[in-house]
């Protein structure tokens, strides 16, 4: 264990967030450098793109949300495991949390230490921390690719694995119809892909 502090770890102030819309029914709630997420709309639901840090940040969110929908979130997509994308899972009461069948074994495997990690290391992720009730975990896993159909008017969101990058399961979320795609941590505005330092083996 090294006593390394991290420049992060004394940052508490809030990063603003803005939700965008990106086309009709396309929203992505954007955070000055943090990460950011997104919500689609089918025609008769809503897909969640990552869950946020705690259920008390992803209530701020739908509250956000809600302003332009009122459709319930049927899916919850996580990108990958990290905790400051997943622990918020609790306050979407999605019927189906889907994810890579490799974030699913990453979640066992160091989902604990990740969490422990990333809240130390980002402190203002952690407020409302005691709202989360334990490691979130999918209830829905794939391999190569999962399509969910949007309804008529909408078209289909792809769900993609695209091969180990920032982890071993990230995967992307595709519009084909509005040509939008998520990413997740896979691209981050000016800077290289982040590893930990690592090649994923
Ligand atoms: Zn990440």
């Amino acid at each position: 264990m090294s006593n390394q502090s991290f420049a992060s770890s004394t940052d508490l102030a809030d990063r603003s967030q803005t939700l965008e819309i990106l086309a009709d029914g396309v929203y992505a709630l954007t955070a000055d450098g943090d990460p950011n997420i997104g919500a689609i709309e089918g025609d008769d639901f809503v897909v969640c793109f990552e869950a946020l840090a705690t259920p008390v940040a992803a209530k701020q969110w739908l509250a956000m949300l809600r302003e332009h929908t009122a459709k319930p979130v049927r899916y919850l997509v996580l990108s990958h495991y990290h905790a400051v994308r997943v622990l918020g899972a609790a306050a979407y009461d999605a019927t189906a949390v889907i994810a890579h069948e490799n974030t699913a074994a990453l979640i066992e495997e160091r989902g604990l230490e990740d969490w422990d990690s990333e809240f130390a290391r980002f402190p203002r992720f952690a407020k409302g921390a005691e709202t989360i009730p334990g490691l979130t975990r999918p209830t829905v896993t794939f391999a190569d690719r999962l399509t969910i159909d949007l309804g008529p008017t909408r078209g289909p969101l792809v769900l993609e694995y695209v091969g180990r990058g920032h982890t071993e399961g990230d995967i992307v979320a595709w519009l084909p119809n509005q040509k939008i795609l998520y990413t997740g941590d896979l691209i981050e505005a000016e800077a290289a892909l982040y590893t930990r330092g690592r090649i994923p083996p």
